[in-house]
Order: C-alpha cells, then structure tokens, then sequence
C-alpha cells in the first residue's frame, strides 16, 4: 500500500496514535499503517506533549494516572524544556468534581496549552485510523473539537459546546480498539452516502474525547 498521506510508495509504519501513549505492558495489536519517507518523521516531542496535556487532564482512569507518573514526569526529568513549554501560563481554576458525591467543587491548576500543536498530532493520528479502516486516505481537511481543553477563559471550544449537545442524542457510541484502556475510537456515519463526511471520536484513557469533523468541499488529506 502506499502512504497513508500522499502516494509516495511505503518507507514505514505509522503507529496511531504514538507508541508512547501506551504504558509498555499495553503495547499489543497496536494500530499501524504505511508512511513514506518524509511523512514518517520523527514526531516524537510532539506526541509526548499531546500525550502529558491529555494524561493531566481531569476525569482519566488510573491507567492514564499511572502513566502519567511513570512515563510522562519522566519524560518532563529529561526534557526540562518539555515542562516548561508543557506547564507555562498556570492558572488556578476550579472543576466540579463528579467522582465525589457532593460533586464538590474543587482547586486545580490550568494551563496555557498550545493547542495547534495537539491539533497537528490528532489530525495525523485521524487520517492514519481513517487508511486503516478504509484502505484509503481520508480526503477532507479536519477540524478538532473536544470537551475537554478550555479556553484560557475557561469556556469550552465551540466545537466542544456541540459536542456537548450532540452526546445528549447521539446515545452509545459503538467505540473499537484493542486497548480500550488507553485508546479507542468511533467512525460516526453522516446521513451522506459518501465516507468521507464521517466524523471521528478518539478517546484517550477512558475519559479524553476528541472529535475530527470533516471540512465540507476541501481535499485532504492536509495536516
Ligand atoms: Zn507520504
């Protein structure tokens, strides 16, 4: 097969998403596709990033927790550079808590997150599932939208409100993925005949959603 970005012929394989957001004892049946060349560079501190914002994150299972302690603070110990970009711009604001069951509010620590950057990675990550569940590249432009990254005002995204709305009629989403733990993801069928105007759930640790909706009229893929 060739790439699952351009029609370079393979070089190698893409893992979707990254090896590193797999504690190593859940590393099995990994999703992988063919890439070339130049669209198999090494993303590596990119991946680790999306990989802390989303294992910080509030509402993840102990997977994540656990991951986070281990991997992720060490991949902060020989990056510094990494916890500083990672961790810049804190803020205190406060969450509901739903675990507790007076759904208290409690103290946590925002960050200034750089949220093109985790948009670059889920989009590779997208058209990546995209070729390995339908043999062929994903030809849209994607927006992202998710719940979970807050503006620095604290609102959702716009994308994150519809979200919110949509879940409320949508019910079960029929989610696959070999690790479920740390990984799955949902091809959500439109009215349209035309695959390509699905849009995708990727959900991280059981808790982190992020949506990908295809851009109407564009060609892709494009990261
Ligand atoms: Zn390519």
């Amino acid at each position: 097969m060739a790439c699952y970005i351009c029609d370079k012929e393979k070089f190698s394989v893409e893992h979707a998403p990254a090896k590193c957001f797999f504690p190593k004892d859940k590393r099995v049946n990994l999703i992988t596709v063919d890439s070339c060349k130049e669209h198999n560079e090494d993303t590596s501190k990119d991946d680790e990033y999306v990989r802390n914002i989303i294992a910080m994150t509030i509402g993840n299972n102990d997977v994540a927790i656990n991951h986070f302690l281990t991997q992720c603070l060490k991949s902060f110990k020989h990056s510094p550079g990494l916890l500083k970009t990672t961790t810049k711009e804190q803020q205190q604001v406060f969450y509901s808590d739903n675990n507790s069951a007076k759904g208290e509010i409690k103290p946590t620590v925002a960050f200034g997150i750089d949220r093109l950057r985790i948009d670059q990675v889920m989009r590779k990550m997208a058209y990546a599932l995209y070729y390995h569940k339908f043999n062929e590249r994903w030809n849209r432009e994607l927006n992202t939208g998710t719940e979970h990254l807050r503006e620095k005002s604290m609102k959702a995204d716009p994308m994150g409100l519809l979200i919110q709305e949509s879940k409320k009629e949508i019910g079960e989403i029929p989610f696959e993925g070999t690790n479920p733990e740390v990984f799955q993801y949902a091809f959500l069928r439109s009215e349209s005949e035309d695959l390509n105007e699905q849009i995708l759930i990727m959900k991280f640790y059981e808790g982190f959603e992020m949506w990908m909706f295809p851009i109407p009229n564009t060609n892709g893929p494009v990261i």
